[in-house]
């Protein structure tokens, strides 16, 4: 029987791993081991993936994935699982914070005082890292990428401790490389060799969080355990015996509530402390030499004498060197350069081991760290009730991902969001916004007049500059407002929900319900849309994902659409823009199937993925959020499009031989127009000012219809120059073509240059293929 039989509600224990390589690395990371006890909470919609419950916490698991893992069904139901009974003292500890109690340290060797104490904060994904960070650091943070790829970097010195810098890493799992950010994490830790190691724990979920603790435990630099969310534990009657887990796992504990702000002066100066004074970790030994024959333990100690040279001279710690040898990880074998002999005794000594546990390597390492995790969590933790938020989550989530209500109450919220955005709050701060630029932008035109400045400087001012980085930052408030919401579904849990319910759909597609983000977020505005891949595991997914979202129609192609509708359509401009927005996703699916068949062959990654309950986003973390963000946006305000801006008004203003022209039809721009005009031409686009247009459109999308107006004023408007047949193809190639320049240099950022290069190729032949074809069917059908 495998975890695909069994029904909703009911339990099943594990008893064999299927599957291979690093998939199977992540289940046995996320808890799913032989023994391992797990409930079926319940099917995403669409009847792909399923819900699981193990470990105290939410898994999905498509049922591809399921199959591969052989249960037996068992009677009792894993949610009565409590802890009470506790031996030993049963004193109520503290809970947040330790009540400035402290413990002996030691207070030798310590490292010279002006020494950089740099830390690397880990931890799972959800753990509360975010708000840790943003609580330790203030606004004192850099974001940049890791050397060589493009997962977030954040960094910034504790408030008070200049001398200070902590380094937040990828959220993570293990420490094996199963996705792109655990090898990011690993290297960092092996070589940047921070002073010391701060890991967050997220004590309602303490046990899959420890199985990393104990990884970092093995790295042989000093770690200090931040035990979060202790507000939660205690709200519900639970306690946790910081004492007697420090004792266990040998390095100092301090239960915080990150978002709370509490315990976290203390966990400071442990951290300071642990680093200054180079205080390791106790313990990195957790193999029990009396459990199962004490198979497990003889063999990683066998290894760890073996390897120990190979792992001196590459600087890897060795204890966590043996492990992963053991488990299998080939990145670490190959780094070790064991000769032939020693990897013949290195096999050996695994088989033998395998033989005598009755488990393969990866899973008996597993197992060993599950069981020391349930051996202290027996000792230390006390979780009397079932959780209030997980009563909570369970309540929402009975809306949010039921059966039949989840599609429908997703399109509602990303409909709201959406209104919000652009109809409501965005627009609102957008007109207020507007309206300041406009002011400001009169005011200069002014003053530049009285100061008598020559007016080629001055249209430069006031035509290029003001007008085109004007009507950019005048994006600002809906980009932040539309990031507002997006963080808030992100914190609270429910973009993890929909990429669950959205899974089935997006496989079909070669993508994974995670894609289902960016592309949303494409509907408002391509720039963020594509920086919010960064959350994508492959980079596989992430690439394809950026090359979709540009077809999803964003927001400020809704000007064109309402003047082309006005001019040619008056009064059924509802059917003609449900109709582009649809033909947008139509062509974007398309072009996945097209890029699934040929330059991302290959299956999305499985999709194995936590849900974690909904929890309060915090103000603090959002308001930062957002600063950042904004930060992004001004900067390349001020320059990608201010140069360019420069560039076009220049290209407007002149001919080739560098005078100022009267009428913009002699320009350098129209010449321009001119020679690629005939490349339009069979779309019934060939006039040059729609060209000129289109040209322009790459700066911003806005901007095809305010150059259109000022190119036609004189001439009884645009239907002098269109039949509506070209009114259509004009609407379907400024739907689908190359996206804007903010966006094209996001893509150069988040991928290189060459597909930034190839996204504007590619979207302007799609958009040219796509226009001629309804074209011909329009001609067709005699329309
Ligand atoms: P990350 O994914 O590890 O960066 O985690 P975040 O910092 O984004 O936190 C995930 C969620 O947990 C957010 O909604 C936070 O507001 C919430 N959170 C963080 N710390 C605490 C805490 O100490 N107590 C409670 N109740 N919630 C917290
Ligand atoms: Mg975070």
């Amino acid at each position: 029987m495998t975890l695909k039989d069994i029904k909703v509600g009911e339990s099943a224990q594990v008893t064999v791993v299927g599957g291979e390589g690093a998939l199977r690395q992540h289940f046995l990371d996320m808890g799913v081991i032989p023994g391992a006890k797990i409930k079926v909470v319940k099917y995403a919609p669409m009847g792909d993936p399923i819900e699981l419950r193990l470990h105290g916490y939410e898994l999905t698991l498509r049922l591809a994935d399921a199959e591969k893992i052989e249960v037996t069904r068992v009677r009792d139901d894993i949610e009565e699982e409590v802890r009470t009974a506790v031996e030993g003292d049963t004193y109520s500890h503290p809970g947040l914070g330790e009540g400035g109690k402290f413990h002996d340290k030691k207070h030798e060797n310590p490292l010279p005082q002006d020494t950089l104490l740099t830390y690397a904060l880990v931890g799972n994904q959800n753990s509360g890292k975010t708000t840790l960070f943003n609580q330790l650091t203030g606004s004192n943070q850099h974001v940049g990428n890791f050397p060589g790829v493009t997962v977030d970097r954040k960094d910034g010195a504790i408030r008070n401790h200049p001398n200070t810098m902590v380094t937040v890493l990828p959220g993570i799992y293990s420490m094996s490389p199963y996705s792109s950010e655990e090898i990011v994490s690993r290297n960092f830790v092996l070589e940047n060799q921070p002073k010391a190691i701060i890991n967050i724990v997220d004590a309602t979920n303490i046990e899959r969080n420890l199985y990393l603790t104990m990884q970092l435990l093995e790295m042989d630099i000093p770690v200090v355990v931040a035990l979060n969310m202790m507000d939660e534990v205690s709200g519900n009657g639970g306690t946790i015996k910081i004492n007697v887990m420090e004792d266990m796992l040998g390095v100092p504990v301090v239960p915080i509530s990150a978002s709370l702000n509490k315990g976290v002066d203390e966990l400071v100066s442990h951290a300071i402390h642990i680093a200054h004074y180079q205080e390791k970790p106790l313990i990195n030994d957790f193999c029990d030499e009396n459990a199962y024959g004490g198979a497990v333990h003889r063999c990683i100690h066998a290894v760890e004498h073996l390897i120990e040279d190979h792992a001196r001279r590459e600087g890897i710690p060795k204890r966590f060197a043996a492990t992963k040898v053991v488990e299998g990880d080939q990145l670490i074998v190959e780094r070790l350069a064991l000769d032939d002999k020693e990897k013949d005794i290195l096999e050996n000594i695994i088989q033998q081991m395998e033989k005598e546990r009755g488990l393969d390597r990866s899973a008996a390492i597993a197992d060993m760290r599950f069981d020391f995790i349930d051996k202290v969590c027996s000792k230390t933790v006390v979780k009397p009730h079932k959780s209030k938020e997980h009563i909570r989550s369970e309540k929402i989530d009975r809306i949010l991902t039921g059966k039949y209500t989840a599609i429908p109450a997703f399109i509602v919220i990303m409909g709201l969001v959406f209104f919000l955005t652009f109809n409501v709050i965005g627009a609102f701060l957008q007109g207020i916004l507007e309206t300041g630029i406009d002011a400001l932008t009169a005011e200069v035109s002014a003053l530049l007049e009285r100061a008598g400045v020559n007016p080629v400087v001055h249209g430069l001012v006031v035509d290029g500059v003001f007008a085109g980085v004007g009507s950019v930052l005048s994006f600002i408030p809906i980009i932040i407002t539309l990031f507002f919401f997006l963080s808030l579904m992100e914190d609270s849990g429910y973009i993890a929900r929909v990429a669950f319910v959205m899974d089935k759909l997006l496989r079909r597609i070669g993508l994974s319900g995670r894609s289902i983000v960016p592309m949303l977020i494409g509907f408002g505005c391509t720039v963020p849309a594509v920086m919010s891949t960064r959350t994508l595991p492959s980079e596989r997914d992430r690439k394809m994902t950026i090359l979709l979202t540009p077809f999803m129609s964003c927001s400020a192609k809704v000007p064109i659409y309402a003047f082309f509708v006005n001019a040619f359509f008056p009064g059924r401009g509802g059917f003609i823009m449900t109709g582009l927005y649809i033909l947008g996703i139509i062509v974007g699916v398309l072009a996945a199937l097209v890029m699934k068949l040929s330059i991302f062959r290959g299956e999305a990654v499985p999709f194995v993925m936590e849900l974690p309950s909904y929890r309060m986003p915090g103000a603090k973390n959002v308001r930062l959020l957002l600063w950042e963000k904004a930060k992004d946006f001004l900067q390349r305000a001020f320059s990608v499009i201010f140069v360019a801006t420069i560039i076009v008004w220049f290209l407007q203003s002149f001919d080739l031989h560098f005078n100022l022209v009267e009428d913009s039809s002699m320009s350098i721009l129209a010449t321009l127009a001119g020679t690629i005009a005939p490349v339009f031409a069979p779309l019934g686009l060939g006039d040059w000012r729609i060209v000129t247009s289109l040209i322009s459109g790459f700066m911003a999308k806005e901007s095809v219809v305010s150059t259109l107006e000022v190119l036609f004023a004189e001439e009884g408007g645009i239907a002098s120059a269109l039949t509506a047949q070209g009114a259509v193809t004009m609407l379907i190639f400024s739907l689908l073509y190359t996206p804007c320049v903010a966006a094209v240099s996001t893509i150069k950022r988040e991928m290189n240059g060459k597909w930034a290069v190839f996204t504007v190729l590619w979207q302007c032949l799609v958009a040219w293929i796509v226009a001629y074809l309804v074209k011909l069917l329009l001609i067709a059908f005699g329309v």
